[in-house]
């Protein structure tokens, strides 16, 4: 039996996928939150939101996700950063996957990845829980009712949670599976019911085929000035440094809260929707995202609640520190109703130092920022993983290597090319800890942040005083109007300042460490303002 809209000619039996039990075509939300409910997959909560739990994995599984080993990607894939699979590991990958699918139900979403039309890609999505289905309707692009009819896909995704890989078979690591096949525009996921894999599929599928069309896919949110979408900034950053947060800007309009593209149109967001972490959130430092916790439809993922009350608990980290919620862009009172943005004006880079080194805000030349770029710093606090008591510092190329098909210098060139030509103001932003390292400190407040992020944006800081940085060579505001001085020099909220001249030695020494691996493939302009 088959229930919903679908073109007629683009049947799950026009793929050659076929024997399934009850397929149902592009439901809507509320549809969708009603088959999930009588499969038993959540609860609903107040407000209509959607609450499910997501097992053992509640993150994303990034040494489960092989890029298949065909001709024509060959010799363009990152192969360090992407494990490989073989064509025939996944051609039997692909026929275990069909088999098991016999006689189960599925649901069907057919999405856009793209806002901007001419780099727009139509994404098939089967999936196997009904919420999966919400989760990424919510996520990507809806087309209108009427285009449905005639709906073809670009690249089809399966999500099958129940379905378990076996390495030896299939040419993969474990029993979880993310495998690409770019030949065959195919995406399986097997055994995993976190919902960011779906989203984060379709990023990297984007990132690997946006750069020969010349455009730059960003692991980035965006926002614009109010009636200006000329006056554009951009976040990178990788998990945790605030994309989500600080795109949430009440006086400024939202294009999107992590994934990107630039074009010689401007920039666009391949999404159209959210996927918010909600540990701690608090109504009074972020009333937007809060809201959407109590709205219809929103998936909350991993959070305990009261069984009686289905009052959320923000601060019940139990099931997982990662715990989110998934909403259509338009919760967000402030949204952009087309998603599209201009060129960048202001690029931030975001990280989250538990150091307590790198201070609040400080201006980037654009060589400074091609190193940042590259680098991809930010530190993942302690208690996000079991027996981890030191800042544990990462450097993640291009602020999201494990999205990254290509080589991080394909990504830094592209950059590097559309600072140049449209002369952004780029920005290093600290949103980690302040007075201290971890433990010692204690994090940014959320307020200074964003006081400094709007006098980057309003255009007032370029007209500060900065001093330059003896440890990173960047420049620093001196004093910024509502901002406590002390806070924009580091070394002077450490209680022992000797210490903090031995953390950052620490972190100089670090960095170049790291980036040793890209010397040999930059331009003398980024050599000359490495660190350390
Ligand atoms: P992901 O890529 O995983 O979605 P993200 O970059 O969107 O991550 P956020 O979801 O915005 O990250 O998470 C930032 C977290 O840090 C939030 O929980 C926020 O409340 C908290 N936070 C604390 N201080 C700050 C600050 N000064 N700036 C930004 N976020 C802060
Ligand atoms: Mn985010």
């Amino acid at each position: 039996m088959t229930s919903g809209r679908v073109n007629p000619q683009f049947r799950l039996e026009d793929q050659g996928i076929e024997g399934l039990g009850n397929v149902h075509y592009n439901l809507m939300e509320p549809a969708l939150i009603e088959a999930a409910l009588k499969r038993g997959e959540g609860t609903l909560g107040n407000g209509g939101a959607f609450l499910v739990t997501t097992g053992k994995f509640t993150g994303r599984s990034p040494k489960d996700k092989h890029v298949v080993r065909t001709d024509s990607v060959i010799d363009t894939i990152w192969w360090e950063n992407n494990a490989a699979m073989s064509p025939e590991g996944f051609d039997t990958l692909y026929a275990d996957m069909l088999e098991h699918m016999k006689g189960r139900e599925f649901f069907v979403q057919d999405l856009v990845g793209g806002a901007d039309p001419a780099y727009a890609i139509n994404v098939r999505m089967v999936t196997e829980l009904a919420w999966h289905g919400l989760f990424i309707r919510h996520l990507l692009r809806r087309p209108e009712r009427a285009e449905l009819d005639s709906f073809l896909a670009d690249f089809t995704i399966i999500n099958c949670p129940s379905f378990k890989a076996d390495p030896a078979r299939h040419d993969c690591r474990s029993d979880t599976v993310i495998a690409l096949n770019f030949d065959k525009k195919l995406i399986l996921i097997g055994n995993t019911e976190y919902a960011g894999e779906n989203k984060k599929s379709v990023f990297t599928l984007l990132n690997y085929l946006l750069p020969e069309k010349g455009v730059m896919p960003m692991h980035c949110s965006a926002n614009h000035a109010v009636g200006n979408p000329v006056d554009t900034a951009i976040f990178f950053g990788l998990s945790g440094t605030g994309k989500t947060t600080l795109s949430a800007d009440p006086a400024r309009i939202l294009i999107g809260d992590d994934e990107h593209g630039w074009s010689d149109r401007g920039t666009f967001n391949f999404e159209g929707g959210c996927y918010a972490k909600t540990i701690n959130l608090s109504p009074e430092a972020e009333p937007e995202i809060y809201a959407t916790t109590h709205k219809f439809g929103t998936v909350i993922e991993n959070m305990v609640f009261d069984e009686e009350t289905f009052e959320l608990d923000f601060q019940d980290s139990s099931l997982t520190e990662n715990m989110r919620c998934a909403y259509p862009l338009e919760y967000i009172s402030n949204a952009s109703e087309n998603a599209l943005g201009g060129h960048p004006k202001n690029i931030i880079l975001l990280t989250c130092d538990a150091y307590g080194v790198l201070p609040p805000i400080s201006r980037l030349t654009p060589a400074q920022a091609m190193y940042h770029f590259l680098s991809g710093f930010t530190s993942k606090t302690p208690g996000t993983e079991r027996g981890v008591v030191e800042p544990e510092p990462t450097f993640s190329t291009c602020f999201g290597a494990p999205f990254m098909p290509r080589r991080p210098e394909a990504y830094g060139k592209l950059l590097q090319e559309k600072i140049a030509q449209h002369g952004a103001t780029c920005w290093l932003v600290n949103t980690g800890w302040t007075g201290g390292a971890f433990g010692t400190g204690s994090r940014m407040p959320i307020r200074a942040t964003r006081a400094l992020l709007t006098a980057a944006l309003e255009g007032s800081l370029n007209e500060a005083e900065f001093r330059k940085d003896e440890n990173f060579g960047f420049e620093v505001p001196v004093a910024v109007p509502g901002v406590d001085t002390q806070l924009l020099d580091p070394r002077q909220t450490w209680a022992d300042q000797a210490a903090y001249d031995a953390q950052a030695a620490k972190l100089v020494s670090m960095f170049a460490e790291n980036f040793e691996q890209y010397a040999p493939y930059i331009d003398d302009d980024v050599k000359a303002v490495a660190i350390g």
